[in-house]
C-alpha cells in the first residue's frame, strides 16, 4: 500500500493523463484469471494496486515512468487481464498502468504488422486480413487479450502446430520504455526481444509490438470423434506431420471433457474422444482421407463466417487454456497442468500418464511443432483434492522427464524456466534499477536486492 501523500503529489504531477482511484475500478484492474489455480486463489485474493493510470501515447508512458521513479512508486502493467498466473496482480500496491488506450494498428509492411500494446489480437487480425495477412500465432483469448499482454505474459497458442513458441522467432520487434530516473525508449529486434518477452512486465513497459504474419487462410473449424483416445492422438500426429494438410489448430481431449463444451456436446457420442481442428479449405479432402484411415467421424464443421453469423463460439475457445475455462464454468473443483511431452516418445509418455492417473487427470493435448518435430503440450484437467496431491502429480510428471510449466505460481522462474534467465535479469538491472516494475514476480532480482541490503 502506497502512502496517500505520495499518491496525491503523483496525481497532481500526472497533469492531464487520465487516472482513477475509484475502489471498484482499482479492484477490477488488479485481477486476472489467477483463480484458475486454487493455490494462487489463496495467495492473491485481496492484493490490489492503488491507482489506475491510462496513457494514450509512448510520450505519456515516459512521463508516468519518470514520475514513478521519482516517487519510488511500484508499477504493474496491464493489458486485458487474461493472464492466468497472477502475472498482472500488483503485489506491492502502486500504479496499475492500463495500456488499453494504446491500441493503434499500423499497415502491414514486408509481412510484419506494428501495433500499440493495448491493441486486441482480434482487432489486429481484422486489420491485417484487409491486406491478405494473419497472425502466425495467438492465444485462445484472441477475442479479449492484447498483443502487449500476449508478448509479455503468454508463450504460444493457436498456430503452434506450425510455429512452436513465441520465443523461437515469433516476435519481430518491440519498443520498450525503461523505469529509470530518466526513462529511455529501447528498440529490440531479433533474439533481443526475448529479454522482455514472457518477463511479466518486470523489466520494461512495451509500447509497440511488431509481429510476423503469414498469408491469410479461410479456416474451416472441424470437430471429430474417435472411440479410442490414443487413436485420436495418432490421428492428430498424422495431421500435424502431413504437409498436404494446412492447419492452425490440432487439439485432442479425453472423453470426460466434451460435456463442458456447449456447442459441441449435443452431437458428441458419450465415451468417444474429441478432436478440434482449424483446417484450410484446400486441405479438407486430405484431412477427411486421414480421418477415415483412423476410424474417425466428423461431428461438426463450420466456416468462420458461419460461426460469426450464428454467434457461436469459435472452435479455438474450446482449446488451449479455454478447455479448462469451459470446464470451470460447470465444475468449480477442477484445475489444470501444463506439461511438455517432447518428441519422439511423446505418445508413449502420454499413454503412461493416462494409465497412471486415469480420471484424476483427464488428458488434453495441444499438438505443436518444436525443433521441426510434432509433439504435444498437455493442458490436462486435474480433479483437485489437496495442494500436497497436486504437488505430487507435478513431481511424478517431472520424475518421468516431462517439463511442467507450473500454472500454480506467480513467480516467473517457477513457471517453465526453472531458473532465472540471465538476459532478462541483466536487462532488469538496467531498465528497472529501483525494482519498481511488477515487484515480487522475478525471484532472481528480489534475491539480488535482498543480498545488496
Ligand atoms: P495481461 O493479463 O493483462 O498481462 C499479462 C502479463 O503481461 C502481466 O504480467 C502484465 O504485467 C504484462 N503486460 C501486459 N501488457 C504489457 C506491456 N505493454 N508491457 C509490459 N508488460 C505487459 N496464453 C497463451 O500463451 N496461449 C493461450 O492459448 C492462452 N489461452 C488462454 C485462455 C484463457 C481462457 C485464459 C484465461 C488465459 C489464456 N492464456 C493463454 C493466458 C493469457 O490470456 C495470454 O497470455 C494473453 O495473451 C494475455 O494478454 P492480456 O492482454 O490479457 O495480458
Amino acid at each position: 500500500m502506497t502512502e496517500t501523500a505520495d499518491l496525491q503529489s503523483f496525481t497532481v504531477a500526472l497533469g492531464g493523463i487520465p487516472w482513477s482511484m475509484e475502489r471498484n475500478v482499482v479492484r477490477q484492474k488488479s485481477r486476472d484469471f489467477f483463480w484458475y489455480s486454487p493455490i494462487l486463489k489463496d495467495q492473491l485474493e485481496g492484493r490490489f494496486g492503488d491507482i489506475v493510470v491510462t496513457p494514450k501515447s509512448e510520450a505519456e508512458v515516459l512521463d508516468i515512468a519518470r514520475l514513478c521513479a521519482a516517487h519510488r512508486l511500484p508499477l504493474t502493467v496491464r493489458g486485458a487481464g487474461t493472464g492466468n498466473y497472477g502475472q498482472a496482480v500488483p503485489l506491492s500496491g502502486g500504479v496499475i498502468l492500463d495500456m488499453s488506450e494504446m491500441d493503434v494498428v499500423g499497415d502491414v509492411v514486408d509481412g510484419v504488422v506494428g501495433a500499440g500494446p493495448g491493441a486486441k489480437l482480434k482487432d489486429i487480425e481484422a486489420r491485417t486480413r484487409l491486406q491478405g495477412w494473419e497472425l502466425q500465432m495467438y492465444p485462445s483469448t484472441r477475442r479479449t487479450a492484447t498483443i502487449g499482454g500476449f508478448v509479455a505474459g503468454g508463450s504460444t497458442g493457436v498456430g503452434a502446430i506450425n510455429h512452436g513458441l513465441l520465443v523461437d522467432g515469433g516476435i519481430a520487434g518491440l519498443r520498450v520504455v525503461t523505469l529509470e530516473a530518466e526513462p529511455r525508449v529501447l528498440d529490440l529486434t531479433g533474439p533481443d526481444v526475448n529479454r522482455v518477452h514472457h518477463a511479466y512486465g518486470t523489466n520494461g513497459i512495451i509500447t509497440e509490438v511488431r509481429m510476423p504474419l503469414e498469408p491469410a487462410q479461410n479456416w474451416v473449424e472441424i470437430a471429430v470423434e474417435i472411440d479410442n483416445f490414443m487413436e485420436l492422438a495418432r490421428f492428430c500426429q498424422a495431421v500435424g506431420e502431413d504437409p498436404a494438410v494446412v492447419k492452425k489448430l490440432v487439439t485432442a481431449v479425453d472423453p470426460s471433457i466434451p460435456r463442458y463444451f456447449r456447442t459441441l456436446a449435443a452431437s458428441f457420442t458419450p465415451g468417444a474422444s474429441l478432436g478440434l481442428f482449424m483446417i484450410a479449405q484446400g486441405s479438407l479432402a486430405e484431412f477427411s482421407r486421414l480421418l477415415a484411415g483412423h476410424g474417425g467421424r466428423e461431428i461438426y464443421r463450420a466456416t468462420a463466417g458461419e460461426v460469426a453469423a450464428r454467434g457461436s463460439l469459435p472452435i479455438y475457445e474450446y482449446s488451449w487454456n479455454h478447455t479448462t475455462l469451459q470446464g470451470l464454468k460447470i465444475d468449480k473443483s477442477i484445475t489444470y497442468l501444463q506439461t511438455l511431452f517432447p518428441a519422439p516418445d511423446h505418445l508413449t509418455g502420454i499413454e503412461d500418464m493416462i494409465a497412471l492417473f486415469g480420471d484424476e487427470v483427464p488428458m488434453h493435448l495441444e499438438f505443436v511443432k518444436l525443433g521441426g518435430q510434432v509433439c504435444c503440450f498437455g493442458l490436462q484437467i486435474v480433479r483437485y483434492s489437496t495442494p500436497e496431491r497436486l504437488a505430487e502429480i507435478i513431481r511424478i510428471h517431472e520424475d518421468r522427464g516431462f517439463t511442467i510449466f507450473n500454472p500454480h505460481t506467480y513467480v516467473l522462474e517457477d513457471g517453465g524456466m526453472k531458473q532465472t534467465d540471465p538476459e532478462q535479469l541483466a536487462f532488469k538491472r538496467v531498465a528497472d534499477p529501483f525494482g519498481l516494475l511488477n515487484p515480487g514476480k522475478m525471484r532472481g532480482f528480489s534475491l539480488e536486492a535482498a543480498t545488496a541490503r
